[in-house]
């Protein structure tokens, strides 16, 4: 199966769907895992209307979770990916993630399904910001949010992302378990479309029968496994 994988990243033309997985060494929690944050906080913490009514508890949350997101660096994955995409083996990521660590790793086409929690914006007057420790009511007195998409809110960029399938011959899932919709839904359609679907994730996925390629293991060592094929990419 790495053999397959391998053959068909060197003929490009590829984009990747990346979800929690890809961060975990980066020591990033997966929100959905046993020891992850909904354990830790119910899903309430992303409710829209749970953080409208109690932004002190979302932010004594935020203050206390997201520096751990900022500090977080990206491993070999997310760096090999980056150098995939220089290298114009890449077309895009598609990430669930909102750690923005594709981004730290070099990547320029990451269509960033669920927000970003390195960007703030004011929900009164719009006012960017970069982060809100000095406090989350911004000048105008309105409630300064997170650039991240909540539970009632849709996710972004399904539009581009269907077009970068469409525009791709192959989609390669990293470290998503495939449960969250309509995320879930871009391998189906990839399938839909005669495109080549291939997953690397430490489970099992709901999609798995829909994978040409499917390879059970960590996600950094398989990346580090892969990149021994591509000397020109890794320097
Ligand atoms: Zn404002």
């Amino acid at each position: 199966m790495l053999k397959e994988l391998i053959r068909i990243i060197k003929n490009g033309n590829i984009v990747v769907l990346t979800g929690a997985g890809i961060s975990t060494k980066s020591g990033i929690p997966d929100f959905r895992s046993k020891d992850g944050l909904y354990q830790k906080y119910g899903e309430k913490i992303f409710d829209l209307q749970f953080f409208f009514e109690n932004p002190s508890v979302f932010y004594d949350f935020v203050y206390k979770e997201f520096p751990k997101m900022y500090d977080a660096k990206p491993n070999f994955a997310h760096i090999f990916l980056a150098k995939l995409e220089k290298n114009g083996y890449i077309n895009g990521i598609i990430t669930q993630n909102i750690d923005n660590l594709h981004y730290k790793a070099g990547s320029k086409n990451v269509l960033e399904l669920h927000g970003n929690a390195t960007r703030f914006y004011c929900t009164k007057c719009g006012k960017q910001s970069k982060n809100t420790f000095d406090g989350y009511i911004c000048e105008c007195g309105g409630l300064i949010r997170p650039d991240i998409v909540f539970f009632s809110e849709s996710v972004r960029y399904l539009e581009e992302s269907y077009t970068l399938i469409d525009n791709s011959s192959t989609l390669i899932v990293v470290g998503s378990s495939l449960q969250v919709y309509p995320a879930a839904y871009l391998p189906i359609y990839a399938k839909k479309q005669n495109k080549t679907l291939a997953i690397i994730n430490k489970g099992k996925t709901p999609l798995d029968d829909y994978a040409d390629i499917i390879i059970y293991d960590d996600i950094v060592e398989t990346f580090e496994k892969i990149a021994k094929h591509f000397e020109e990419v890794v320097d």
